[in-house]
């Protein structure tokens, strides 16, 4: 469904992603772990456009997005990031608007919906969530579990095909983690498609299909969670693993 290509990103002089090559099929949930600086969330900000690369290709759906390192016409690369949702680490939601009208702004600016079904498609993801309870409050008065969860239900609304996760769980601590995996999981069980770049190995190793261990701008491992974090191959994957 999303098809990388020899990828390659820098920041000034530092290679972030030197040439990075995997492909994410319809239903896969990958979970991609790998050293702090490895250029994680670089790759998954190069999927919606939050960084521009200089070289490779991103298509979804067979629409490139950036081919070669020249990237579509703004309408069309809009079509395309529209196709994913991305949720946080920080959740980034408006502290100025409620839970519900933090679902409901961008579908409210779009304006392809009557406000009747937004606003009820918000309930149900809502409910989904656990969070219908919560949906007149603002954002500071959650807990960060609950903060999160909102940034999973606001990513929901524009039915996305596939969404990403930047280490969604790493500001929470234990018990608020469990929260917020839980519904990642029933996303998973209900075959959503996810990229989730993450620390914690149970998820990647019960919820995930597929791992991809990144270091220092490269795909350093592939494979099934069995694969990749019961028996990797690679020195630097068992030194990461601590093996
Ligand atoms: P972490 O696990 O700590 O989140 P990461 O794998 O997500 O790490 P990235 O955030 O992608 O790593 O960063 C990769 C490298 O690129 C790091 O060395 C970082 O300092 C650098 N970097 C990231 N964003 C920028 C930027 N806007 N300007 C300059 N350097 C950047
Ligand atoms: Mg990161």
């Amino acid at each position: 469904f999303i098809e990388v290509r020899n990828l390659k990103k820098s920041f000034g002089p530092l290679e972030v992603l030197k040439d990075l090559t995997f492909n994410v099929e319809k239903n896969d949930v990958l979970a991609i772990i790998g050293p702090s600086g490895s250029g994680k969330s670089t790759m998954l900000r190069s999927l919606i456009q939050l960084e521009e690369v200089e070289g490779g290709s991103i298509a979804v759906d067979g629409d490139h997005l950036v081919k070669d390192g020249l990237y579509a016409k703004p309408a069309d690369s809009k079509k395309i990031i529209a196709k994913m949702g991305m949720v946080f680490q920080q959740f980034n939601l408006f502290p100025h608007l409620t839970v519900k009208q933090n679902l409901e702004l961008a579908s409210k600016l779009v304006k392809k919906e009557q406000a009747k079904e937004y606003s009820d498609r918000s309930i149900e993801l809502l409910e989904k969530v656990g969070l219908a309870d919560k949906r007149y409050e603002f954002p500071s008065r959650l807990s960060g579990g609950q903060k999160q969860r909102v940034a999973i239900a606001r990513a929901l609304m524009m039915n996305p095909d596939i969404l990403l996760f930047d280490e969604p769980t790493s500001a929470l601590d234990p018990q608020l983690t469990k929260e917020v995996l839980q519904v990642m999981k029933k996303l998973a069980e209900e075959h959503m498609t996810m990229i989730v770049v993450t620390h914690e190995m149970e998820f990647a190793s019960n919820v995930a299909n597929r791992v991809i261990f990144m270091d220092k701008g490269l795909i350093v491992e592939e494979g099934n969670p069995q694969e990749v974090l019961k028996s990797p191959k690679e020195l630097r994957t068992k030194q990461f693993l601590n093996y």
